[in-house]
């Protein structure tokens, strides 16, 4: 695939990291406003976003300000020299916003996630020479967001870049999203030369570790980054936890450690590199899961100690050894090392569920691990 890279996008952009920042949702004229002011003032942005069609997971929250708001931002680019994204859903939305000069578009995680509006969308995009961004979709299917980024060149689109904006979790985790990073090195040597911009805000879904996150991914040599900045983010309509204030976003820019990728990696590190990264990112994700499960033979102790059922049920145990020994072996892993690593997991268990009926047992019913 021939894609151009974000430095041959617009004139000017010269600037690494390639960094897009604005609201989650455009509120007002007067936020609209002030948001751009800052941000032309910071000289750091390549692009201004905000959502003016909000695609929410909820009803009875705020839907965007919708073509209205379109006036707002062609006041922003006029006034303060900026260029504008904004997200489509529809292909209506990608007309009406090439009326009122936006720049770039973008495709959220829940559009990504559905094939027909791609096609739709990359329908409407055929002959409109504009960039797009394609986040990844809410799970971590490589395939339709590589699909999503096929779909889009097909229509002749020739300036794509992906977002990474993580991946919704089976259950509540530290970050609003997991980031998987695995994932978008992986796409990046599926589709060499695709740039891959890090939305950190929507990752981290909490203002306070938006720089985290930011770091990690120009460790990464991810060629930029899409933050979410809002005037008062208590008070916004939208994502209001994870919103950067304008200070906030000020002491970002200047204690982001940036190295410019040479040229061989530009775009992706050596192999050797990314293999220790994607490894990096599936380590982490396993002691997450075993924390997860060591949680739960926590409370299994305090039932069993309630029902007076023996901590070690051979029958249970046996059961456990046959099917995730035979998972494993489907999967390719050899049946001697899943009974290994099993029997090191299930040690840890009985020993936390004995640890808790033992306290249970001394210090009564209401004892608790937290007290
Ligand atoms: C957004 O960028 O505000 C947004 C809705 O993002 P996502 O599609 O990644 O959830
Ligand atoms: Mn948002």
């Amino acid at each position: 695939m021939e894609i151009l890279q974000l430095k041959s996008w617009f004139e000017g952009v010269e600037k690494y990291p390639f960094i897009i920042a604005g609201p989650c949702s455009a509120e007002s004229e007067e936020q609209i406003i002030s948001i751009a002011s800052f941000l032309a003032s910071t000289g750091k942005i390549n692009l201004f976003r905000a959502g003016v069609w909000k695609p929410r997971t909820r009803p009875g929250t705020f839907q965007g300000a919708g073509v209205k708001a379109l006036k707002w931002l062609r006041r922003a680019k006029d006034e303060y020299n900026l260029r504008i994204a904004v997200e489509v859903a529809f292909p209506e939305h990608v007309e009406v916003c090439l009326k009122h000069g936006i720049d770039v578009f973008w495709i959220g995680a829940r559009t990504v996630s559905n094939p027909f509006s791609v096609e739709e969308l990359s329908a409407a995009l055929r002959g409109v020479d504009i960039p797009v961004l394609v986040k990844n979709p809410l799970s971590p299917d490589i395939d339709l967001w590589q699909g999503a980024v096929e779909r889009i060149y097909a229509a002749g689109v020739r300036k794509i870049a992906a977002v990474h904006r993580g991946f919704s979790p089976f259950e509540r985790t530290l970050y609003r999203n997991m980031p998987k990073w695995e994932i978008p090195i992986e796409l990046r040597q599926r589709i060499i030369n695709l740039p891959v911009i890090c939305d950190p805000s929507h990752i981290s879904g909490k203002a306070e570790y938006v720089p985290e996150i930011a770091q990690k991914a120009l460790d990464l040599t991810m060629s930029g980054l899409m933050i979410e900045v809002h005037p008062n983010p208590s008070g916004a309509f939208s994502d209001s936890a994870q919103q950067l204030t304008f200070d906030q976003f000020r002491s970002l820019m200047s204690t982001l450690v940036i190295r410019k990728p040479t040229i061989e990696d530009q775009g992706f590190l050596n192999q050797l590199e990314e293999l220790r990264n994607q490894i990096d990112s599936i380590d982490f994700q396993l002691i997450e899961l075993l924390a997860s499960r060591m949680k739960i033979s926590g409370k299994m102790g305090k039932y069993k100690y309630r029902n007076n059922v023996a901590v070690l049920q051979m029958e249970r145990w046996l059961e456990i050894l046959r099917t995730r020994g035979e998972h494993g072996s489907h999967l390719g892993l050899d049946p001697p090392f899943v009974e290994r690593v099993l029997n090191f997991i299930h040690q840890e268990s009985i020993r936390i569920q004995t640890n808790i009926l033992n306290n249970l047992k001394t210090n009564g019913e209401h004892w608790s691990e937290e007290e």
